[in-house]
């Protein structure tokens, strides 16, 4: 199997030149991030360290804080909007994003000068150019532009590529299939429950994507998967799926020529380690995990200018792998893909992340409502759905119940931006003094089906 490249010089290191070219990068990026960094700064300062005791990776690795989501959120609250991080003369902003998210909590602010965006956007071109777009590809995009920076990176880094770019983010399902069909689209992006509702309504609308359809590559990301889902898909659409993992503080990897699955198993995500240091750790000992193990991801990228950062913990479970795992020759480190999952209790709902804490205090603020159960599913049409059942207080007259669930779904709804279905617990629900679990995950069993 031909190897693709995007950057063949960088990505056609040895596994020495990689490290050697990693710690070139890092040690400048450990000296300019404390120099412009009033929160880096604080962090040595705590741990009793300078710039300069970090002579060597294992320093960095041994003697460098962690940096925590809490503490970015804290550090712009405390000095709004940028925190002490911003690095750079504002008038150097070339681009700002927010992490997805539902409140202050999630949203993390990151500024970007014009290179850091441009090696932004060419982790992207790496995702596709990996997984064999290339110039003149018709590609569906469903991305709608928001100040998260999903939508402007894979748009900016398929028109690098060249290629033809068909922005349908805003549409409905019925009529991205018609551009799709009008236009015999050769490739698109999606996460894999919204492929499962592409190729459900595609069914109900006498379309057989395999022979009506020219899709013959897809890119997923965003969500965990079983194999046999990769398989079913790629036999629907007559199509190669690959998958790539990442975030906007740097993570990014993707699979190689093999996909997401290769020979009925899961491929790897090839960590882009000529951008970002990635560290895969226990999250109790902060050790290194061995071949095969799980951990969490912990990023530096390598080079960034605006609201820099070390060591960012990305709260993401993954299982991690040597270079040497998939043959594909490619020097980077790997992690298993499609089995990301939280060590926090984030979930990803449609794309966007979401805080039980957050659903409760919609929910359980409501004078009428004594408790909630929460369960994300794949419906029977192949929407991902999210419901909540709510347990009134006794004595709730039945007009004042209705009025309460249409005014949460409109609640819930503008506060996430995700729809939830709301309804009446059924049953009595369980009550707890302490902290009680309220939400079920049953997606992935639903994309087995
Ligand atoms: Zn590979």
């Amino acid at each position: 199997m031909e190897r693709r490249y995007y950057n063949r010089e960088l990505e056609s290191m040895t596994r020495a030149e990689l490290e050697a070219y990693q710690w070139y990068h890092l040690k400048r990026q450990v000296a300019h991030t404390y120099a412009v960094s009033g929160l880096c700064q604080r962090q040595f300062k705590q741990a009793k360290i300078t710039p300069d005791d970090i002579k060597s990776m294992a320093d960095f690795r041994n003697k460098v804080p962690f940096t925590t989501k809490r503490e970015l959120i804290a550090d712009q609250e405390a000095c709004p909007p940028w925190g002490t991080r911003l690095g750079v003369p504002e008038k150097e902003v070339f681009y700002t994003f927010v992490t997805s998210g539902t409140s202050g909590k999630g949203q993390e602010v990151h500024a970007e000068t014009r290179s850091d965006y441009d090696r932004h956007i060419d982790r992207g071109c790496t995702n596709y150019a990996w997984s064999g777009w290339e110039k003149g590809d018709k590609v569906m995009l469903p991305l709608p532009l928001s100040m998260t920076a999903a939508a402007p990176t894979h748009f900016l880094a398929l028109q690098k590529l060249g290629c033809n770019v068909f922005n349908l983010g805003m549409y409905d399902t019925q009529t991205k299939l018609q551009w799709l069909r009008r236009f015999q689209i050769v490739g698109m992006f999606s996460n894999p429950a919204y492929l499962d509702t592409l190729t459900t309504e595609a069914e109900q609308m006498g379309i057989d994507p395999a022979r009506d359809l020219a899709v013959r590559k897809i890119l997923m990301a965003l969500s965990a998967y079983p194999i046999s889902f990769v398989e079913k898909m790629e036999a629907k659409w007559n199509a190669k799926i690959y998958d790539y993992y990442g975030g906007t503080q740097g993570a990014d990897s993707a699979t190689c020529e093999k996909g997401a699955v290769w020979q009925g198993k899961r491929g790897f995500y090839h960590l882009f380690e000529h951008m970002t240091l990635h560290e895969v750790i226990d999250p109790e000992t902060v050790q290194p995990v061995g071949p095969g193990e799980v951990g969490e991801m912990v990023v530096t990228p390598l080079i960034r200018e605006a609201s820099p950062f070390l060591r960012f913990r990305m709260a993401d479970r993954v299982r991690w792998f040597p270079y040497d795992a998939c043959d594909c020759g490619r020097p980077f480190n790997a992690v298993e893909a499609g089995t990301v999952s939280r060590y926090d209790d984030m979930m990803k709902i449609k794309g966007v992340n979401i805080w039980p804490e957050m659903i409760d205090e919609i929910i359980l603020t409501k004078d009428e409502a004594s408790e909630y159960q929460g369960r994300l599913y794949i419906s029977a049409d192949s929407r991902e759905t999210a419901e909540v059942a709510i347990e009134f207080k006794a004595g709730v007259p039945l007009d004042v119940k209705q009025n309460l669930l249409t005014r949460l779904s409109q609640e819930l709804r503008d506060r996430t931006g995700v729809g939830f279905n709301v309804k009446e617990a059924a049953q009595p629900l369980p009550h707890a003094v302490f902290k009680i679990r309220r939400w079920t995950d049953d997606r992935v069993k639903g994309l087995e089906k």
